[in-house]
């Protein structure tokens, strides 16, 4: 049995916190593209350097960038038992490129649970983040890319069946719970 899977949701819907959760749970790992960027951006890479610019002000990288970089971490022999994709896909073209990776690796997805949280849950969430791009112009660019670009992908892998819709707003630990249900791994 694998467990790839994806969680899905808008910036601030608490996808990483749920996704270290797993983490823990699972020990599989957790491949976050906005992570890896972060960690390309202290490194001080070209790449970083291209990212953090992007970053700061909300927008998309290029989705040849992240394809490329999404390929490569999914190949690596730790993902063979599953994997917590977050951030990514979040564009169609990423979506495509994304089936078109697992189908050659053979690691197709299992689960992909979306986290739905009101826009008013939201602004407040990422307000108190402190991050760099959680600056509010920025943080209502992100919005706006992720309603634009990125709700549309969860239309593309709905006839697939295995979207699972929940209640992202509450207690972390019920949200949670929500989750593992969602993943078939509930107990009890
Ligand atoms: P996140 O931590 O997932 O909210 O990502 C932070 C920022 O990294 C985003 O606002 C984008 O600028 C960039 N980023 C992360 N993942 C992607 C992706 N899949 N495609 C394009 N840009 C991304």
């Amino acid at each position: 049995m694998t467990r790839n899977w994806l969680l899905y949701g808008a910036p601030g819907s608490g996808k990483g916190t749920q996704a270290e959760a797993l983490v823990q749970r699972f020990s599989i790992p957790h491949i976050a593209t906005g992570d890896i960027l972060r960690a390309e951006v202290r490194s001080g890479s070209e790449l970083g350097q291209r990212a953090q610019a992007i970053m700061a002000t909300g927008a998309l990288l290029p989705d040849d960038v992240m394809i490329d970089i999404v390929r490569a971490r999914l190949a690596q022999p730790d993902c063979s038992a599953g994997f917590i994709l977050d951030g990514f896909p979040r564009t169609l073209p990423q979506a495509l490129a994304l089936d078109g990776v697992l189908g050659d690796l053979g690691h197709p997805l299992d689960r992909i649970v979306y986290l739905r949280v009101s826009e008013e849950e939201l602004l407040a969430r990422t307000g108190g983040r402190g991050r760099d791009d959680d600056k509010p112009e920025a943080v209502r660019h992100r919005i706006q890319v992720y309603l634009e670009e990125t709700l549309p992908v969860l239309d593309h892998y709905r006839p697939t069946g295995l979207v699972r819709e929940i209640d992202g707003e509450g207690e972390v630990s019920a949200v949670s719970a929500r989750v593992l249900e969602a993943l078939g791994e509930a107990t009890a």
